[in-house]
């Protein structure tokens, strides 16, 4: 009795455990299936507008090459407090990726020896979230690099000591506000995240950020709330300036304004309201070649939370990393990284010095008017 009952109880859980893991690669295999889905829903190469590459080639512009880099951009990971309509990496508070300690220990070396990196750009995500970020910021500043960190304001409440840590390490704070009005930033955004956008404002504001003189910079971050173009920066800052300053006695330095790529959850949202072609179109009709010498990827090169590199976050949101050139991979890899080019497989930042640039049609959102970037319009 006792070894058929032991017997029989031994057999619970192994049958337990196969049913356990089989239920398990189901979920995986179908969370694959609605991801393969989602990817080729979204895909843009079907809009009948010419390849970048051919537009650049019949307008005798070359091909995008990355000429030297000088600003790092990192993605820290991505955990974010918010889950915004437009985000394109699609962050949100059930997000678990953030950077392992290994590669951002990596990112400082590869950088301590490298005299070109002039700027470190921090993104996510909400980066005050991650575990690596104060240790990075206070890395980056022994090394006398200008830091820059995309925050959404809303995180300044959930960590009351953050925006002190930023003053006191002169961090220049780059912070998503797409309209001055409480109605278009909530569309985008969220319930309730235009006055707590305003409160952290004015946290900022009280410790000396974006008031002149103080050399704590605020810059504030404007994009479309739908398929259209930005108005021009110079005058949209003016109305900025003065709404803000009159309703809520804000200051900032400057204001950037970013044109929507039609990728990810905008892509959605293009498709859904069938606008995706329209969209497309608007792009290519409105390409400014004066822009394209000045796209950000020709001088920065983008670092994703698992060391993954990337010509921009752009690519990191389409998955397309820079490409590992034949032959070169590194004995200091860890195995747990993909396959595409990452930090341990470049010595040094110039080794990505004059690599071409990957290209596809979302790209003409970095060309179209007066040009767009994570540091505001290109041209006038
Ligand atoms: S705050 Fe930024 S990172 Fe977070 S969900 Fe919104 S757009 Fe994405
Ligand atoms: S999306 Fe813009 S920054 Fe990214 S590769 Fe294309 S042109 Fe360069």
């Amino acid at each position: 009795m006792m070894v058929g009952f032991v017997s029989g109880l031994s057999c619970v859980p192994r049958r337990g455990g196969a049913v356990r893991t089989n239920v398990a690669s189901e979920r995986t295999e179908r969370k694959q299936a609605l991801e393969e889905k989602k990817k080729a829903r979204r895909d843009i190469s079907h809009v009948r507008v010419p390849s970048f590459d051919k537009t650049l080639r019949d307008l005798e512009l070359g091909q995008l090459n990355r000429n030297r880099v000088s600003t790092l951009q990192i993605n820290i990971g991505l955990t974010c407090n918010q889950a915004c309509s437009h985000c394109h990496v699609e962050s949100s508070p059930s997000s678990k990726e953030t950077m392992p300690r290994i590669v951002a220990d990596r990112l400082v070396k590869l950088t301590q020896s490298e005299n070109d990196i002039s700027t470190v750009d921090i993104t996510g995500g909400a980066p005050e979230m991650h575990e690596q970020f104060r240790p990075l910021v206070l890395k980056f500043r022994e090394l006398g690099l200008k830091i820059i960190d995309r925050c959404n304001l809303t995180i300044l409440e959930q960590i009351p000591d953050a925006a002190n840590f930023l003053a006191e390490n002169e961090v220049k704070v780059v912070a998503s506000l797409p309209c001055y009005t409480a109605d278009n930033v909530e569309a985008q955004r969220g319930d309730g995240v235009f006055d707590s956008s305003i409160a952290g404002l004015q946290q900022l504001n009280s410790l000396g950020y974006g008031l002149p003189g103080s050399g704590l910079e605020l810059d504030l971050v404007y994009n479309p709330g739908g398929a259209f173009l930005p108005p021009a920066q110079a005058r949209l800052e003016e109305d900025y300036r003065r709404e803000l300053k009159r309703a809520f006695g804000i200051q900032f330095t400057s204001l950037i304004t970013i044109a929507n790529m039609p990728i990810k959850r905008f892509a959605d949202d293009l498709r859904r309201s069938d606008k995706l072609e329209e969209y497309l179109h608007l792009l290519l009709s409105k390409f400014n070649p004066s822009t394209v010498d000045k796209v950000m990827c020709v001088d920065q090169i983008h670092v994703a939370w698992d060391g993954q590199l990337y010509d921009c976050d752009f690519n990191y949101a389409l998955e397309m990393p820079v490409r590992m050139p034949a032959g070169q991979s590194s004995e200091e890899r860890p195995e747990f990284l993909p396959k595409g080019m990452t930090v341990f497989d470049v010595e040094k930042w110039s080794d990505l010095n004059n690599m071409r640039i990957r290209t596809a049609k979302h790209c003409y959102a970095c060309t179209a008017g007066t040009g767009s970037s994570c540091g505001g319009a290109l041209a006038d």
